[in-house]
C-alpha cells in the first residue's frame, strides 16, 4: 500500500498498469498511427552533430568517465548498477581479457544514432531528437511503456523501476554542459585522450587519419560510421569489434528495424499504450493539481 499521501487518492504503479491493461483489454485499434517522434523535422547535418571518438587502443579502464558521468548527472546508481547500463548508470566500462593476455576496456553509453529507432518506436515524442542532433529523453511526455527499449539496436534506454512515475532514463550527451560550451563530462575528463569531443565530421576525419598512420595497430574500421546508419559515439580499436561485443548491424538506418518491429507488435500491447497514455495525462494532471499522486511501490 501507498505511504505517501498527497490530496485525495492515491495509486501504486500496479493499480496503474492493472487501470491501464483493463481498460484497454479487448479494445480493437482503429485508425491508429505511430507518428514518429522527429523534434521539429529539420533536416541535420551529420558532420555537424556532436559526437565522442573512442580510441579503444588509449584507454586504461580508470573509469573516471563514469564517476564524471554520475557527478554530472546527479546519478544514484546501487554497487551493482555500475557495470551495467541502468536508470542510473548512463555509463560504464566494460573489460575484456582476450586471448593472448591482452586486456581491453570498452566504454559503453547511447551511441547517438544519427536515425535513431527509440525516437521512431516512442509514441508519445519522449525520445526526441535535439536540432543538433542529439537523442534526448522530454521526462515530461514518457509514459513508461518501453517501447524505446524494444526498439534500440544497443539496447541502451532503460526503466526507472524505483521511482514516482517509472520513466525511461538515458545518456543525454549532456545537454546542459555542452549548452554552457562545454565538453560532455566523460569526455572531459577522460585523462588517457581515449575520448575526444568534436563534430562527428571532424571526429570521423580524426579516426581515419589515426587508422592511416597505424595501419599495423588498428582495425581498419570506424564502429558507428555506417552501422544503423550512423552514430555519433565512434570506435577505433586494435581488436576486431565482434570479439568486444559490440553487435553486428547493417548500414540501414535503425528505424527500419523499428518499424518491423512495431508492426509484429500485437494489437492489445498498443492499445495498453494508448490507453496508458490518457490515463497517465489526466493522473499527472491531477497530481500536479494536488489531487492524486502515484506511488510506485508494489503491492505485498
Ligand atoms: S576515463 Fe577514459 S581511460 Fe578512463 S575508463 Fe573512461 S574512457 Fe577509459
Ligand atoms: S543507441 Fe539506442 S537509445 Fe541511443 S540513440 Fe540509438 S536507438 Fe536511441
Ligand atoms: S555524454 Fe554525459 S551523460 Fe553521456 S555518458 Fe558522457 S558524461 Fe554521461
Amino acid at each position: 500500500m501507498s505511504a505517501r499521501t498527497k490530496g485525495t487518492a492515491s495509486f501504486s504503479r500496479r493499480q496503474f498498469l492493472k487501470l491501464s491493461a483493463a481498460t484497454a483489454g479487448g479494445a480493437a485499434l482503429v485508425g491508429c498511427q505511430f507518428v514518429p517522434a522527429t523534434a521539429s523535422g529539420e533536416s541535420i547535418d551529420p558532420a555537424k552533430v556532436p559526437g565522442i571518438l573512442i580510441d579503444l587502443t588509449r584507454c586504461v579502464g580508470c573509469g573516471n568517465c563514469q564517476r564524471s558521468c554520475i557527478a554530472a548527472n546527479d546519478l544514484h546508481p546501487s554497487q551493482e548498477e555500475l557495470s551495467t547500463l541502468s536508470a542510473d548508470t548512463y555509463t560504464y566500462v566494460q573489460r575484456y581479457d582476450l586471448p593472448g593476455g591482452k586486456t581491453r576496456f570498452v566504454k559503453r553509453q547511447c551511441m547517438q544514432c544519427l536515425y535513431p529507432a527509440c525516437v521512431s518506436a516512442c509514441t508519445v515524442g519522449a525520445l526526441h531528437q535535439t536540432a543538433d542532433g542529439v537523442v534526448a529523453v522530454d521526462a515530461r511526455k514518457c509514459i513508461g511503456c518501453r517501447y524505446c527499449q524494444y526498439a534500440c539496436p544497443f539496447n541502451v534506454p532503460k526503466f526507472q523501476w524505483d521511482s514516482a512515475l517509472g520513466l525511461v532514463r538515458k545518456c543525454q550527451f549532456c545537454l546542459g554542459r555542452l549548452a554552457q560550451g562545454q565538453g560532455p563530462a566523460c569526455a572531459d575528463n577522460c585523462p588517457s585522450g581515449a575520448l575526444k569531443y568534436g563534430l562527428r565530421g571532424d571526429l570521423l576525419q580524426e579516426a581515419h587519419g589515426r587508422i592511416a598512420a597505424h595501419p599495423e595497430v588498428y582495425v581498419d574500421l570506424i564502429y558507428g560510421e555506417t552501422e544503423v546508419g550512423g552514430t555519433s559515439c565512434l570506435y577505433i580499436s586494435d581488436v576486431p569489434f565482434d570479439q568486444l561485443g559490440f553487435p553486428k548491424l547493417g548500414t540501414d538506418p535503425a528505424p527500419h528495424y523499428a518499424e518491423s518491429m512495431m508492426k509484429r507488435t500485437p494489437t492489445i500491447a498498443v492499445s495498453v499504450a494508448a490507453v496508458a497514455t490518457g490515463i497517465y495525462s489526466v493522473l499527472r494532471w491531477r497530481s500536479d493539481h494536488g489531487h492524486v499522486e502515484i506511488d510506485v511501490r508494489e503491492e505485498k
